[in-house]
């Protein structure tokens, strides 16, 4: 049966079944699986929708502790948002620490704090642990496009040096910014050496390798379609029959419209777009791995190992994406790189991820069987594997950061079904005229 194509899909964004290869795709090793999973068949102790790196980090500490689990993928493994993304890992939240004091108290945006840094370590130990080879390194720039914005990020490293402890940033005047990334647009910046930028693409099929060798079933191209809660569990219809599950775990982040309402309410999809330039000769980013900027509609880049430029820049909150990806983010990349205005470009592509209205993932435990984590909101690379891990462990009854998490304040996007979408879409389109101006 072929996977069906729900409203949200026809209506909101294109199939990402049909988005183009980034360039991920063709610097990274094919997945190698074992035999193809079973009949869909089977009674799991957990099931979980979505192959990104919420829902394959969960597989994998699952699998590991001896739960039986499955993954259910409506498209080819890779393509989401996790396979295609800027690769920036970023410090944090979307948010600066006075923000979650301000709203939460100093002790909570503590621990808020802390639950980042421990993201870290979950990463690192990753990446030894499976032997995943993902080109990560530290180096991370966050480069002001205004005087004002310069002021808060250098106020705001100063803040978490003193009040956090933190050693890795350090504040980056015109000169020094542009000697870091090659570019002398930026007004100074806050080079964060606890950051930094990774091959996402490499990082997710590490992680699924590893949660196929320890013994998690992974169903591509099954789409959840409908799910019903029993006293016993969970019955999730597929395009491939039914799955009975003790435990659910959604990991479609901003996907899952028509599948449950909660999510649906609090997460909603955009479209983010990237290029990747041929080879650069010269040196162009002596003093950094990546960088993102302080507008709202965030430029964002990494250099690559092999010494390419791959620049994300423009995001779109209508179903109509550019026609033409490539010429829509090289006129943001000629803003920063005016250099490079012309240059090759070989590879171009969109993404779709979830964003919520205070950009704060949404983590919650939203039934007796049933657990999210999803909303990122530009910040998953770095907190997706680490809260699909969380996941995992409420459902093995381990200790986790869980309880804290879940009371990270992230209400319904106002306007309800029908009018969320317009009215996001007229909120950030009005922020985006605002990075226009001085
Ligand atoms: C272009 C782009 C650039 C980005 N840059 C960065 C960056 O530099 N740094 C950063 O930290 N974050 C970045 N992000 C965000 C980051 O990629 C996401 O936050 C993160 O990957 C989310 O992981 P996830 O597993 O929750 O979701 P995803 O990776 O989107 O995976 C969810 C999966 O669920 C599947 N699914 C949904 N519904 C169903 C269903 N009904 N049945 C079966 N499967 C289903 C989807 O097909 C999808 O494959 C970027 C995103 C994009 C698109």
């Amino acid at each position: 049966m072929k996977p069906v194509t729900t409203d949200f899909q026809k209506s909101h964004v294109p199939n990402a079944a049909n988005l183009n290869n980034a360039w991920y795709h063709v610097s990274c090793q094919k997945l190698n699986l074992r035999e193809k999973a079973p009949s869909v068949n089977a009674a799991y102790d957990a099931l979980i929708i979505g192959a990104g790196f919420t829902g394959v980090s969960a597989a994998l500490k699952l699998a590991k502790s001896g739960a039986s689990v499955a993954i259910i993928e409506q498209h080819a493994l890779g393509n989401c948002a996790s396979g295609r993304n800027g690769g920036l890992v970023c410090s944090g939240f979307r948010h600066d620490q006075k923000w979650f004091e301000d709203k939460i108290g100093a002790l909570a945006a503590q621990d808020v704090w802390q639950v980042a840094e421990a993201a870290k370590a979950h990463l690192r130990a990753n990446l030894h642990e499976h032997k995943i080879e993902a080109d990560f390194e530290t180096g991370l720039v966050f480069a002001a496009h205004s005087k004002s914005t310069l002021d808060w990020a250098q106020k705001d490293a100063e803040h978490l040096t003193k009040q956090y402890g933190y050693k890795a940033l350090t504040n980056l005047d015109n000169a020094e910014c542009a000697n870091a990334l090659g570019t002398d647009v930026y007004w100074g910046g806050v080079r964060d050496d606890g950051a930094g930028r990774i091959h996402p693409l490499k990082y997710l099929f590490g992680l699924l390798q590893a949660a196929d060798n320890a013994g998690a079933h992974i169903f591509e191209k099954c789409q959840a379609q409908k799910i019903v809660e029993t006293s016993t569990g969970i019955e999730i219809t597929t395009n491939m029959g039914v799955i009975k599950a003790k435990k659910l775990l959604l990991c479609g982040d901003g996907q899952l419209e028509g599948i449950n309402s909660q999510v649906e309410a609090k997460v909603m999809p955009i479209g983010s777009f990237m290029i990747a330039t041929k080879p650069i000769e010269d040196e162009f980013m002596r003093g950094a791995v990546g960088a993102m900027d302080t507008k709202f509609v965030v430029n964002y880049f990494q250099r690559t190992r092999d010494n390419r430029l791959l620049f994300g820049g423009g995001e779109k909150y209508t179903p109509h994406w550019p026609k033409d990806i490539a010429s829509f983010v090289r006129k943001n990349l000629a803003k920063i790189y005016p250099q490079f205005a012309d240059i090759e470009i070989t590879h171009a592509w969109g993404g779709i991820l979830g964003i919520t209205p205070t950009r704060l993932p949404f983590v919650r435990q939203i039934s007796n069987n049933i657990l999210v984590s999803a909303g990122y909101s530009g910040q998953g690379v770095l907190l997706a594997p680490f809260f699909g891990d969380i996941l995992a462990k409420v459902i093995l009854s381990e200790k986790s950061p869980f309880a804290m998490i879940d009371k990270l304040p992230v209400p319904d996007f106002p306007g309800g079904k029908f009018m969320r979408f317009p009215l996001l879409t007229a909120a950030l389109s009005y922020y985006s005229i605002l990075d226009k101006l001085p």
